[in-house]
């Protein structure tokens, strides 16, 4: 859609690049789900057992493919969380469980750069996790992977190292909510649209990265995401 009506130019979409294809995906949204690996929950100090999932965002212009991370200069203690990203390719609202992988048009290795300074104290205060969670180059990226080409994965290594020293490995079988329960869920909250994404929880083992590290993300099936952090 265009206007000559426009004050000033629109913002041109984050886009996402398809492995074997020239094609590009426009980014809609990011979605991402907290605690949904156990080992993770404890180690963030919070109860294991199944709690309802909830969400928050990130700006899709926070989206960073193939781009090096530049440390946010606001924190002193930036997290690294490994995640697998799914892929929305058809819309829906109140999707079922069963029906939930329909919409998923693909898979992508993702990194919920974390400001862990800034979210402690917003947990602490009671505020929103805003600025802990969604500042800019948050969301690095790799290229998505079609679902048509490798299927729905349940399972595979899910792993992650800074400087060829693994620190992040788990099994997307330890989902605790499965990707049809989380399309599902995020699907009665909101209208899901082409071009969503959902980053689906991180296993334990997240830590500070500085800059100079050189940053793996992999997971089995999927792909993998290469990067430096920068000043
Ligand atoms: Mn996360």
């Amino acid at each position: 859609m265009t206007s000559s009506n426009y004050l000033f130019p629109p913002s041109a979409p984050a886009t996402l690049p398809i492995q074997g294809s020239a094609q590009l995906i426009p980014v809609h949204r990011i979605y991402c789900i907290g605690r949904n690996y156990e080992a993770h929950a404890v180690e963030m100090g919070h109860d294991p057992n199944k709690e309802p999932p909830f969400f928050f965002q990130k700006n899709a212009e926070s989206l960073d493919v193939n781009a090096d991370f530049p440390f946010p200069k606001q924190s002193q203690d930036v997290h690294h969380e490994v995640e697998m990203v799914v892929v929305i390719g058809k819309a829906g609202e109140a999707i079922a469980v069963e029906n939930a992988l329909d919409h998923v048009l693909g898979y992508a290795v993702g990194l919920d750069m974390t400001c862990r300074d800034l979210q402690a104290e917003a947990k602490k205060l009671g505020r929103p996790w805003e600025p802990g969670k969604s500042f800019e180059n948050a969301a690095p990226c790799s290229q998505v992977v079609l679902a048509s080409d490798i299927g729905h994965p349940s399972a595979g290594e899910i792993s992650f190292s800074v400087n060829g020293e693994i620190r992040q490995q788990g099994d997307l079988n330890q989902l605790i909510w499965k990707v049809p329960e989380l399309v599902s869920v995020l699907s009665n909250f909101y209208r899901l649209q082409p071009g969503d994404l959902i980053f689906s929880g991180t296993p334990s083992g997240v830590g500070p990265v500085r800059v100079g590290d050189r940053l793996e993300a992999r997971i089995a099936s999927v792909g993998s995401l290469s990067l430096s952090v920068v000043a």
